[in-house]
């Protein structure tokens, strides 16, 4: 490759301070180091966490910064060390790694691997490090991924090789939105057949955690959003009920325990917002229900009272759907190419790098699911 070795000046999103508009710019990617690869993003979408740490980073550590973590591309090139790569390769990106040797790695029961970005905190969503400059400066690298950029360069425990046949433009979701709710439901909250649920909140997180509850045979999907506008598409993924909270001058929790005779066996919050993971909680029965926290916050806590646990429910959280990334991203590739888990219905708008600020106010508007980014030509 005419690139490998050398720095690549590309285009990037670069989003300079909090709450202000990314930028375009031409940005420096430096070659690979040992164990890195070079990735061509092909396809990117935005998430609520990129813009949460937008709005929700106060820090001027963490800018500037090239968000995006939803993303697929291929590898461009590939440092010293690395084996289980070659350019050409088809590749997702993982925020969260998989080194396959901590004791994390080890154990079935996570996937907090202690490698990666993550390791630092959860303060500044980034290592200090990245292999980004612009303008002179260091420009951050986004949970260790930053896909609003026409190249990345990311540690090879980050990243997932995928069937060389898996559209791109389709499967960046698997890179976070879909794997995260899907995953929240079959492999967090252990859905059960024949059982009820409530999933709150309907973005892409939201829509696919209802495709997980169906998927593991739930009776009854209850949905709850506050914009009624993404009623028509949870029904494609299985909801059966719909709850919007400003129809009810009552708390949701009770709504819900109303419709269930006392309330449903598996709760899911893809919000982001300590009320809804309260209610969510308290909407679950008590004795066996359990609360899953999907949505991300990282400014306020989160409040119960203990006799909500004290009487059996359960509440849990996990980040990327519990799914450990390098063994579990592919194994979804290959659920979509076999027609048992779909993307396609996610995608509501298609846009290129230059458009993602107009990407980004469609999310903040309620007016999409998932935009893709078209960064790079396949
Ligand atoms: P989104 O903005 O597309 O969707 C959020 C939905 O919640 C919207 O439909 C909105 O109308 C609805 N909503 C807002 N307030 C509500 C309320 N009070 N009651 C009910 N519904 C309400 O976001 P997304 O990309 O689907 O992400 C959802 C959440 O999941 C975010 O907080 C995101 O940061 C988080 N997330 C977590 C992980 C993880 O690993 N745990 C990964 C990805 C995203
Ligand atoms: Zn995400």
């Amino acid at each position: 490759m005419a690139t490998a070795g050398k720095v690549i000046k590309c285009k990037a999103a670069v989003a300079w301070e909090p709450n202000k508009p990314l930028v375009i710019e031409e940005i420096e990617v430096a070659p690979p180091q040992a164990n890195e690869v070079r990735i061509k993003i092909v396809a990117t979408g935005v998430c609520h966490t990129d813009l949460h740490h937008l709005s929700e980073c106060k820090r001027n550590d963490g800018f500037p910064i090239i968000l995006g973590h939803e993303g697929a591309g291929i590898v461009e090139s590939i440092g010293p060390g690395v084996t289980e790569f070659q350019p050409g390769d088809k590749v997702i990106p993982l925020f969260l790694s998989q080194c396959r040797k901590c004791r994390f790695c080890k154990s079935p029961k996570t996937n907090q691997c202690v490698e990666g970005w993550a390791a630092r905190g959860y303060d500044v969503l980034a290592a200090p490090d990245s292999r980004f400059t612009c303008k002179g400066k260091k420009v951050l690298q986004f949970m260790g991924t930053s896909t609003f950029s026409e190249y990345t360069v990311m540690n090879q425990m980050a990243v997932a090789k995928i069937d060389p046949a898996a559209p791109l433009d389709k499967v960046f979701l698997l890179s976070c939105g879909v794997c995260t709710g899907f995953g929240a439901a079959v492999n967090t909250a252990k859905v059960e057949p024949g059982s009820t649920c409530a999933v709150f909140g309907l973005g892409a997180v939201g829509l696919a955690a209802v495709m997980g509850c169906k998927f593991a045979g739930a009776k009854r999907i209850i949905v709850v959003d506050i914009n009624p506008d993404k009623f028509e598409k949870a029904k494609v993924f299985g909801a059966t009920d719909f709850v919007n909270p400003k129809d009810h001058n009552k708390p949701i929790n009770q709504v819900l325990h109303e419709m269930t005779d006392g309330g449903v066996d598996f709760s899911l919050e893809c919000v982001g917002n300590v009320e809804v993971m309260r209610s969510a909680l308290e909407s679950c029965v008590k004795g066996w229900g359990v609360s899953v926290i999907v949505g991300w916050t990282n400014s306020h806590d989160f409040a119960a009272r203990p006799i909500q646990l004290m009487t059996g429910r359960t509440w849990k959280g996990c980040q990327f759907g519990g799914f450990k990334g390098k063994d579990g991203v592919p194994e979804m590739v290959k659920a979509y190419l076999d027609k048992k888990v779909k993307l396609d219905e996610f995608i509501t708008h298609n846009m290129t790098l230059d458009q993602v600020n107009d990407a980004i106010e469609l999310m903040n508007r309620g007016k999409c699911i998932r935009t893709v980014i078209n960064v790079s030509p396949q």
